[in-house]
């Protein structure tokens, strides 16, 4: 069996060779620096960050780090670009998102290279990735529907109401280092098609691809100052929360800083969505089709080395008899699994983001040993691990249970736990009691028992027959419990009102 492990698009071709385009080379040079209205900007501070390649170890190039002045400086610009901004007639924004569209399409290659070249993740899944995040800009391009309002006529006599969709204002976008183009497209997609003016946080480990981006679409006709992106860490991020310029923070990270951002943003006025972390399980019952169960949780576990929010960590098999099966198919599976560098032919997941990461990863496989469970395929023992890049191979971890740290935190590493219950209602049980609640599956023969699953957990994305149960870019995408902070999901019609406020008009002539 032949084994699919890059993120799947949902079939919109996309142009993309290198250099197919005839546009220019936007590559950020050895220092990336901020882009404020429409230019390069250089951090007034001289804290520099070293961008890895992973895949290498070696430094491929460094990243200024803002100071609270550079992020008032880009606020001030965002704020005076957004009033023109959102005074252009929709049909203009939107013919801009149009245009967008063409020129990520045509700098696909340039944006997945950039994104193997900081990230790790092999070209295939880099390619998927911005096919994704073009889905939220397609989204957008619809955006005259989706943004009409409501309208009742003589209410009372001779008085009529209506209700408009306006822009929120300046909005801050903090994204993490698994999707640099995908997540920042989620949320400038709605951002800027419903009028406002964005700032980017790129994650400080892989910085370069989202500015890219953010030039791309710079070109492609978004005004100056419109799209900016500050670079930096927690000192930029702090600044972003505590500026009175900011209306809307978005936020995609671990769990820890997604609550942080949240109490924060909303301490200090801001509307929040925190996006965090998650402990996705899939449960494997006796009517399933073992084999695609199998496929699916290979690809699912370890596709972009389990560095994805709606990776598999834990497989629950209802009972001994699928346990055994499934640890026998995915065993075998998983030494057809090819780990290298992201750019050679035929990988199936590249190296972690960093040294430090695929530490933390091998030493949950010796904290899960010590505490009893099996290690049944051990990633520490592929040729590539401890050498210059960071590598690790796919593992997989028998007889976990629940008070283990392979159980209970999200390693965001190739790692699938394997947690063995009796019955269906004890798989149901152990989703419940978990604190994530971003996405969960079920492998099942049998249509009550997937819609008693469907129904009868707290998580907020659920796939039947799915691993990874991403919702297409026309619904929204968001998980429940410790996985997010605030009201609403990520693009999508939700992705509207979150930049979107509600103004309600009532008229009398
Ligand atoms: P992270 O939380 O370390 O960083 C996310 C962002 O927060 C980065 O821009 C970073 O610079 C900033 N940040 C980090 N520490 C901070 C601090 N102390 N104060 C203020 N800002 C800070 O996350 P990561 O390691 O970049 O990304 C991986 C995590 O993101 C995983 O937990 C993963 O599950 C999660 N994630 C969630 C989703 C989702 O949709 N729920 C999607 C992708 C990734």
């Amino acid at each position: 069996m032949a084994l699919e492990m890059s993120i799947s698009d949902s079939g919109s071709p996309a142009a993309g060779a290198p250099g197919a385009s005839g546009a220019p080379d936007l590559t950020p040079g050895e220092l990336i620096g901020n882009f404020v209205g429409g230019a390069d900007t250089a951090p007034s501070g001289d804290r520099r960050l070293p961008v890895r390649d992973p895949a290498t170890g070696a430094q491929v190039r460094e990243v200024g780090m803002s100071t609270a002045d550079d992020v008032d400086a880009a606020v001030e610009v965002a704020r005076a670009a957004q009033l023109e901004w959102a005074a252009m007639p929709l049909a203009a924004r939107v013919a801009v998102m149009y245009d967008v569209r063409n020129a990520i399409r045509a700098h696909l290659d340039d944006l997945a290279r950039l994104i193997v070249e900081e990230n790790g993740k092999t070209l295939d899944d880099a390619r998927g990735e911005v096919k994704r995040g073009l889905e939220s800009i397609e989204y957008a391009c619809g955006l005259p529907s989706n943004l009409k309002g409501d309208f009742s006529a003589d209410v009372a006599r001779g008085v009529d109401v209506h209700s408009t969709r306006e822009p929120i204002g300046v909005a801050a976008c903090i994204t993490p280092f698994n999707f640099p183009v995908m997540v920042p497209l989620w949320m400038l997609a709605n951002a800027l098609s419903c009028g406002n003016a964005v700032l980017v946080k790129p994650s400080e480990k892989d910085p370069g691809a989202t500015v890219m981006l953010a030039k791309i679409l710079t070109e492609a006709g978004v005004p100056a100052g419109v799209l900016n992106v500050v670079n930096g860490d927690a000192v930029a991020v702090n600044a972003l929360l505590e500026h009175p310029g900011v209306d809307a923070v978005s936020f995609v990270g671990s769990t820890p800083i997604a609550r942080l951002v949240y109490e924060k943003g909303t301490a200090a006025g801001k509307r929040v969505q925190a996006l965090g972390g998650a402990k996705n399980h899939l449960v494997v019952t006796a009517s399933a089709d073992h084999d695609a169960a199998a496929a699916a949780a290979v690809s699912a576990a370890y596709g972009a080395g389990g560095e994805r929010c709606m990776a598999v960590s834990v497989l629950v098999a209802v009972g001994d008899e699928v346990a055994d099966t499934m640890i026998d198919k995915i065993q075998s599976l998983a030494a057809d699994v090819k780990v290298g560098p992201g750019l050679e032919d035929g990988m199936h997941f590249g190296p972690l983001i960093t040294e430090q990461h695929r530490d933390k990863v091998a030493g949950y496989l010796a904290a899960g040993a010590e505490a009893g469970a099996r290690i049944v395929v051990d990633g520490r023992e592929h040729d590539r691990f401890g050498g210059e890049g960071y590598f690790i191979g796919p593992s997989l971890v028998d007889n976990v249970t629940t008070d283990m740290s392979v159980y209970t935190d999200e390693i965001f590493g190739p790692v699938l736990a394997v947690v063995r219950v009796d019955t269906v209602d004890d798989a149901m049980q152990l989703v419940r009691d978990n604190p994530f609640g971003n996405g969960a599956a079920i492998f099942t023969g049998s249509g009550a028992e997937a819609r008693r699953f469907s129904t009868e957990t707290n998580i907020g994305m659920i796939g039947v027959n799915v691993p990874i149960p991403v919702p297409v870019g026309w619904f929204s995408f968001g998980g429940w419990k410790s996985s997010l902070f605030g009201d609403s999901h990520m693009y999508g019609d939700d992705g509207v009102r979150f930049f979107t406020r509600q103004r309600v008009i009532t008229t009398r002539w």
